[in-house]
């Protein structure tokens, strides 16, 4: 996978419509017996697998994945991709970890395009060699998403751990080969921030139609790595200028999505466009959540998918129902005349920031805790640009996954 994390909340964010190319037929159905205040899951995201060959320092995987590595069977799969489908969702994503190390994605790709999902496939490129994208495309895969960490091999190669900036490269011209939209997806952040009049040339290059420059989201491996990544305001406000500069020179040539990290706002992101909305994720041991990041709240118990059926899980569970619309929300955002455009933001960033997953996401400048994303985000100010600070990057490895877990005890 990769930068999938930010991208995707960035879509989110957006109010729910259908997907280019799907029937909008598919986003209205609805079992009878439901309430008809909870719309069906647009979005299904299958993690297929936590297993990855790069080691991203800002990996949105759960810090701990190490210690479950299980994945559901294909048979298993193919069960929640067409519950999901019944259910009413019309966009399969598949990702991971790095999907592509799952042999039966061939198999699960076709059973979705059957079924008439928009079907797309979230991926760093390692494995995507030419006789699998032509088996990708022949199961009917309808869209690619690449992740690459810089413009430059040694920053890319770093900042993954591993040597895979030509490899990726290659990639990028086997999705134009075989006429898939190219999409590009950076994450940036301290290191990377300063090159993205480069980023945008090497897309430009590429032959790119839209570039995703999704600052660092600090959850997972970024939040272990937050005061290593976090850029400074004057950095962010540079890139920002860049990006506008060249929007205007380009025009539609390449669509720039440029996701401002949320620290620096005064008002949070419609995190998921709402708990339980329009998203369900299934992670790869099969466990259903209503945010890839959910995993981190504790004491709460997520629905596993060979328990429970996907309509049980998205109408009834008391893990969908915990955040979903406003009845749970505690003062400012109860009586706010917001809460119906951002519902108070991300809980996940509540919980790492305030300690408790229902408070306002401390983003809001009305949120008592405010304070403390203002001094973060001074302290990331102070420290010296291109610097990691006084820890070293902690990279994404099995090794470091289990340190984190057992910490955590
Ligand atoms: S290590 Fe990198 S490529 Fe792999 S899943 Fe994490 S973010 Fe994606
Ligand atoms: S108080 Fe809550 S609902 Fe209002 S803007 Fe802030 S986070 Fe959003």
């Amino acid at each position: 996978m990769s930068s999938r994390a930010p991208a995707l909340a960035a879509t989110l964010a957006k109010p729910a419509s259908a997907p280019a190319g799907v029937p909008l037929g598919a986003m209205q159905a609805r079992p009878a017996a439901v309430s008809p205040a909870v719309a069906p899951p647009m979005w299904l995201l299958a993690e297929l697998t936590y297993r990855c060959p790069l080691h991203c320092a800002f990996c949105y995987n759960p810090v701990d994945y190490a210690s479950n590595l299980n994945e559901l069977s294909t048979a298993q799969w193919l069960d929640v991709i067409r519950q999901g489908r019944k259910l009413g969702a019309a966009q399969l994503g598949f990702s991971g970890g790095e999907p592509l190390l799952r042999d039966d994605l061939e198999e699960l790709v076709a059973e979705g395009h059957r079924l008439g999902y928009y079907t797309n496939l979230i991926t760093s490129g390692v494995g995507l060699s030419e006789p699998r994208i032509a088996r990708l495309k022949a199961a009917g895969l309808d869209h690619i998403q690449l992740s690459f960490q810089d413009s430059s091999r040694e920053m890319n190669d770093f900042l993954s751990s591993t040597r895979t900036f030509d490899l990726k490269s290659r990639v990028a011209a086997l999705i134009k080969q075989y006429d898939y939209p190219m999409v590009l997806n950076v994450v940036l952040h301290r290191y990377n921030l300063d090159h993205v009049e480069r980023i945008i040339e090497m897309a430009l290059a590429m032959g790119v139609e839209y570039l995703e420059l999704a600052n660092t989201q600090y959850y997972g491996w970024g939040l272990v790595n937050r005061a290593q990544l976090m850029p400074s305001q004057e950095q962010l406000r540079r890139a920002e200028a860049v990006v506008n500069a060249w929007r205007e020179k380009i025009g539609k040539r390449l669509r720039i999505l440029f996701v401002v990290p949320d620290y620096f706002e005064d008002r949070p992101k419609a995190c998921m466009n709402g708990w339980g909305s329009v998203f369900l994720a299934v992670a790869a041991d099969g466990s259903a959540l209503p945010c890839h990041a959910a995993r981190s709240i504790p004491n709460m118990e997520f629905p596993h998918v060979t328990r429970q059926s996907l309509q049980q899980i998205w109408y009834d569970s008391d893990a969908f129902n915990k955040f979903r619309g406003d009845a749970w929300m505690k003062e400012p955002c109860r009586t706010c005349e917001d809460k119906h455009k951002d519902f108070g933001g991300c809980r996940c960033q509540a919980l790492a920031l305030t300690g408790d997953a229902a408070n306002a996401d401390p983003v809001c400048g009305k949120s008592a805790d405010h304070d403390k994303v203002v001094r973060i985000v001074r302290q990331a100010q102070a420290a010296q640009v291109g610097q990691g600070g006084a820890q070293p990057l902690l990279f994404r490895s099995d090794a470091n996954s289990r340190k984190l877990a057992r910490a955590k005890k």
